[in-house]
């Protein structure tokens, strides 16, 4: 029988659990509403109930589980830390808890190096040997995958593009530092820069040809392309995978900048054998990759 195993997608507003084959295949899911607001512990039991239910209703074995959380968390302590999503969390041993409940080994990492494993596996990164993964939306975040192993580096900070500093000087960042690439081209980050509400909003002016619009989304596009530029200069990778809500919803607006900026900044030899795609997965982006990461644990 093929593999199979049990992936959990935890979000700041619904929980779902589905068993996964190891084609991709969702054979079982159970989504439950978060309720993030009552804390730890009813959050962990309907965690454990939609595990529970996904597992039966799959009807087979599974080998081991895989859990995409809302970070900041350490996969070396086994620890969520206190994610913004998830109020009243503090050094939650999540694995450690659900290995008991589930009686199954347990994986676990944040949703951006999920998303890029499960882009590495099932989706647009798939058969690379060096995939840079970078995720734009509230915030921007991403992931290495080389030779199909998550880079996590000794801080845990592998991927992170966000606040790689592309305008010294520039715009303030959550982090505390200046001109970082999330205080540019997150979705915040555009509706802070045209004043309007959102960056969805951002996209539609652009798209009716407002030209404060265009310009910010231009800008954002070329910070991208330089901080990949600098990732890709250096690491020479043969795929770069972008997703994430404002840069699949942005479309063109901010691919075609972002290529324009990477093409002029990159060696010809690095650019010749890279490919630059848009993320493939869509909304099982959470669970293909919770899956991802149980299936490259095993
Ligand atoms: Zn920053």
């Amino acid at each position: 029988m093929a593999r199979s195993v049990l992936a959990i997608d935890i979000g700041g507003t619904k929980i779902l659990a589905g068993v996964v084959a190891e084609s991709g295949e969702v054979l079982s899911r159970a989504q439950v509403a978060t309720g993030a607001g009552e804390g730890p512990g009813p959050v962990i039991a309907r965690i454990v109930a939609a595990a529970r239910t996904a597992l039966q209703q799959a009807g087979q074995p599974v080998e081991r589980v895989g859990v995409g959380c809302p970070g900041p968390l350490s996969v070396r302590e086994g620890l969520v830390l206190s994610p913004p999503n998830l109020p009243g969390w503090n050094r939650i041993p999540l694995p450690s808890i659900l290995e008991r409940e589930l009686g199954l080994p347990v994986a676990f990492d944040n949703d951006a190096n999920l998303a890029a494993l499960g882009e590495y596996r099932f989706g647009a990164g798939h058969g690379a040997r060096c995939l840079l993964y970078v995720t734009v939306s509230t915030g921007i975040g991403g992931g290495v995958v080389l030779e199909g192993r998550l880079w996590r580096g000794p801080g845990e900070m592998g991927g992170e593009i966000g606040h790689v500093v592309v305008r010294p000087g520039g715009p303030r960042c959550s982090c505390g530092r200046a001109g970082c690439l999330e205080a540019i081209a997150s979705g915040p980050a555009l509706a802070r820069a045209t004043g309007l509400p959102s960056a969805r909003e951002v996209v539609a002016a652009a798209r009716e040809g407002d030209a404060r619009a265009l310009a910010v989304l231009r800008e954002a596009g070329q910070a991208l392309g330089q901080a990949l530029a600098v990732g890709a200069g250096f690491l020479n990778p043969d795929r770069i995978v972008l997703g994430g809500s404002v840069a699949l919803g942005a479309g063109d607006l901010l691919f075609g900048p972002l290529m324009a900026t990477l093409e002029e900044a990159l060696l010809p030899e690095a650019r010749a054998g890279l490919q630059v795609l848009p993320a493939a997965l869509g909304g099982d982006a959470g669970l293909l990759g919770a899956a991802a990461l149980a299936l490259a644990e095993g």
